[in-house]
């Protein structure tokens, strides 16, 4: 059977490890050329050395989303690499968790940067292309902290509501255009997510609460994006939740 995402390019944000990077093979394994954009320049090229390896195509761009006119460009460079985008998936993102009353307050700054503007910057410039395409594709990875909040997780949470608001209202816009747009909502997936947590003491106690459970791996999230992606035209698959078993 024909793949389902040949002729189609797709660009995944923080494809250097994790969701990105198992989202990106994924895409691959559907035919689709990948375009590969985070910071870590070496982990990228490892990446798509392996997929060219298999046969597929992939490209490199790197670039630091926080700094919102690289995160732009990162989607001109897509579009100038392979002519069109047709998969925009919006993954880049940090989970600086941490109660309000002791956080720093630049790790708020962080992830409203990089898990809410630099996705809005991203998705303009991807849907401006997009449109004149007359289709086109937005995944947002937002979180079950999109949807909930608890202890420490305000911030982030603030950050990850905000990619559902952004994203139903650009649903109701760009349908008009051809263009789709999907939320998935991971719960605990084992990642490199944790490492980067700031306050130690929350960073024990969540890294301590996922050694009790099996968490979902990136390739489950991986498959979702495929699923979303590969649906026919007329499907517009706009949110999906999933959390490993063990998560209550
Ligand atoms: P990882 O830490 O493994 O991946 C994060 C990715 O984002 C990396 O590729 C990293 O690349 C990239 N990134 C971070 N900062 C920047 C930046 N300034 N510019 C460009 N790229 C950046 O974690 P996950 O795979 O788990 O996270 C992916 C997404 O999934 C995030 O949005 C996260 O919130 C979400 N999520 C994760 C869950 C989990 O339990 N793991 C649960 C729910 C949602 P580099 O450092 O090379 O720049």
């Amino acid at each position: 059977s024909p793949l389902r995402l040949s002729g189609q390019v797709a660009l995944v944000t923080g494809a250097s490890s994790g969701i990105g990077e198992a989202t990106a093979r994924a895409l691959d394994a559907e035919g689709a050329a990948v375009v590969l954009v985070a910071r870590r320049q070496q982990r990228l090229e490892a990446l798509a050395e392996s997929i060219r390896r298999e046969g597929g195509q992939a490209a490199v761009v790197v670039a630091d989303l926080a700094d919102l006119a690289q995160a732009r460009d990162a989607v001109m460079q897509a579009i100038g690499l392979f002519g069109r985008l047709d998969i925009l998936v919006n993954n880049a993102g940090v989970m600086l968790l941490g109660p309000v009353a002791d956080a720093d307050p630049g790790d708020w700054q962080r992830m409203m940067e990089l898990n809410v503007l630099a996705l809005m910057h991203c998705t303009q410039a991807a849907v401006q292309a997009m449109g004149g395409q007359g289709r086109g594709h937005i995944v947002n990875i937002s979180s079950v902290s999109g949807r909930g909040a608890g202890p420490t997780s305000a911030g982030y949470s603030a950050s990850k509501w905000a990619v559902g608001g952004f994203s139903e209202g650009l649903r109701q816009e760009v349908r008009l255009l051809g263009i789709r747009v999907t939320v998935i909502e991971p719960g605990v997936v084992a990642t490199e997510l944790t490492e980067h947590i700031t306050h130690s003491a929350t960073k024990e106690s969540y890294e301590g609460r996922i050694a009790q459970m099996t968490p979902l791996e990136p390739e489950d999230i991986a498959a979702a994006v495929v699923y979303a992606t590969t649906q026919p035209p007329r499907v517009n698959v706009n949110e999906i939740l999933i959390r490993p078993l063990d998560q209550g």
